[in-house]
Parts: C-alpha cells; structure tokens; sequence
C-alpha cells in the first residue's frame, strides 16, 4: 500500500515506518519534528511539514496516491497537559482535526490513529477492557478520546474506515539497537532509570508510594513498541468503510513502578538510587489492558513484551546512543 505515516520520526512512529518499509509498502512520512528525529527515519521518505497547513497536506496525499495513513502526531505527556491543555487541544484535536480535512479533499478514507488508556481514566474494573466506560482524568486522554468520538461519527458520516488503537505503555527498543526512546526532556520511566544507570542522573524519584496497590506505586502495562508496530500492519489489513476497530494494545501483564525499577537494577548491574516523592498529577493507581480482542480480531500476539526483554532492549538502545539520535 501507499501510506503516509503522520508524526512517524517519533518514537512508536518510527518502528512502525521501519516495520512497513520490511514489509515492502510504500511510505511517506510527514512530520514536523518538534519531537520526532530526521535521523529515526530513512531520509528519503521524510517530508517536514505542520498539521496546520492543510492544502499542502492535501496535495501530498492527492500527488502520492496514499491510500492510508497511519497518525502518530501528538503530544502525549499527561502532566504536561494538565500544566498546558491549549497546546494538547491545538495539536492534538485541531491538529487532527485538519488533517482529517485534508484526507476527505483527497478521497483518503483509511486511518489508524494512535490512542491510549489515557481515555479510560481511572477504570472501574481490571483488566481493562474495550467496553470501559471512558472517563478521562486529564487533558491528554481528553484530547485522544474527542478524536475517537470524531472518528465515529466521520465513519458514518463520510464512510470512513478507521482503527483506534489504545496503546498501554509504550517500552523497550529495536533488538537490533538502532531504532528507541528519545525524548528531550525525558520523562518516562523506563529511560529515566536507564538514564541513572549510564550516569547522567543521579537517582530517580518514585511518585507516589501511597496508591492502593500491593507495593504503593502504580501499576502500568508495558507493551514492547516493535509488538505496537506489528498491529499498526495488523489493523491496516482490518479495516472497513463506515466502520472503527477500537482495540486495547497491552500485554495484559501489570508491574509496580518498584517491580520496573527492580528489574532495571537486574538488568544494568546497577544500584539505581531511588527517592520517594509526591504523587504526579492526573496518574490512575493501576491500569492493565484485557487485549484479548486485538489478539482475537488482528491475529496478533506480542513477540517482545516480556518486561525482561523490553528493558535489555532499552537498555541495549541507550548504552549505545547516550545522547539518543545526537540531536
Ligand atoms: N514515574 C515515576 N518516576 C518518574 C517517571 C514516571 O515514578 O520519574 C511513574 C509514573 O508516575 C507512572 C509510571 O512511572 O506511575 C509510568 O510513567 P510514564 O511517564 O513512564 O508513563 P505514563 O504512565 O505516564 O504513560
């Protein structure tokens, strides 16, 4: 197929780009890189452009014949947006929004958009499934959720064929260690104490050990982000006009912020220090995913997302780019 894949210098986009070029599609990728990285992806297919600029979108859509996108572009902080909603509204709803816009004045009708548990808010029950009421508790999940329901009805409206893919905890790195996580300024876990393991930070503050969970820290879902890749494929090959996959991407498999730093110390050989500070705002204690209906409908069952192999994978990335991409 011909697919353009919107914001994929970042970081899950770009896994996803490398896994669609094996695969033999042909790939266009349109980013701005405010955080993704020219040298993530093969130069040649790079294209450096703003969601705001709807004709030239449309143009690049209607001159390359893309049959599908694939939409990574957002920012995906939760704290951030708590601290700074209007830049998680712009770009995230109206970003999407106009290059909806610009799909429809070029008879582009597939998408697969990038969304999250950050929709479900805190769950009423675990593990998360697909029929959990959505009650966002931050700007972030917000922001995903409003497209979701945009896509809904765009299906009906204008026989859009649409994926929305929940992701978990994005983690880990390409086996291969050219290809991970590099974010300025980091702020997930997982690099974090990578980070403190290469030396660049002293410790790592844990936020919160007063959750209701059996060790006090939250508890998350790790999914390995070349297994993210895989169902990106997966789902382009399910998609039907008028219709949307709503799908949870996990592992179905839970870990404690201490488990996660535990197994980071096993791994780097490290003592990684490690304080204990307030909670952070907008965090749910425990989120699982039940990903049984992506494993049922995508035939897709993750290859990387035991928590050991995602982070040697990480850790493998970072020993090997400390300063991430060099940029
Ligand atoms: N976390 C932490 N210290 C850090 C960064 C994250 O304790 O320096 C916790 C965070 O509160 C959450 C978990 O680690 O419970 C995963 O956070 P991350 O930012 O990696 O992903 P998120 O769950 O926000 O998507």
């Amino acid at each position: 197929m011909k697919i353009l894949v919107v914001g994929g210098a970042g970081y899950i986009g770009s896994h996803t780009v490398r896994r669609l070029n094996q695969q033999g599609h042909q790939v266009l990728i349109f980013d701005n890189l405010c955080t993704g990285h020219r040298q993530a992806v093969p130069s040649g297919q790079l294209i450096v452009g703003e969601l705001s600029q709807v004709d030239y979108l449309s143009r690049v859509l209607r001159e390359n014949e893309i049959e599908a996108v694939l939409h990574f572009a957002a920012f995906a902080l939760v704290g951030e947006s708590v601290s700074d909603p209007a830049s998680y509204y712009q770009n995230n709803v109206a970003g999407t929004l106009n290059l909806l816009d610009a799909m429809r004045s070029s008879d582009v009708s597939q998408i697969v958009f990038s969304s999250t548990t950050a929709t479900y808010g805190t769950p009423q029950q675990l593990p998360i499934t697909e029929q959990e009421p959505q009650n966002p508790i931050n700007p972030y999940g917000f922001s995903k959720l409003v497209i979701e329901r945009v896509l809904d009805d765009y299906a009906s409206a204008y026989g859009m064929a649409y994926a929305a893919l929940r992701y978990f905890n994005a983690a880990g790195a390409s086996p291969d260690g050219d290809l991970g996580e590099d974010h300025t300024p980091e702020s997930h876990l997982i690099p974090i104490l990578l980070q403190v393991a290469l030396g660049q930070r002293e410790n790592v503050t844990l936020f919160g050990e007063d959750y209701p969970t059996p060790d006090g820290t939250c508890i998350r879902d790790y999914i390995h982000v070349d297994d993210l890749a895989d169902a990106h494929l997966l789902a382009l090959d399910r998609l039907n006009p008028g219709t949307g996959l709503k799908l949870n991407l996990g592992s179905g498999s839970g870990y404690s912020v201490k488990e996660i730093l535990d197994m980071c110390r096993q791994v780097t050989g490290h003592a990684i220090p490690a304080t204990i500070g307030p909670r952070r705002a907008g965090d749910p204690p425990e989120l699982v995913a039940d990903a049984s209906r992506a494993r049922d409908l995508l035939d897709w069952s993750p290859r990387y997302s035991d928590l050991r192999t995602i982070v040697e994978t990480a850790w493998h990335w970072h020993r090997a780019h400390p300063t991430g991409y060099g940029t």
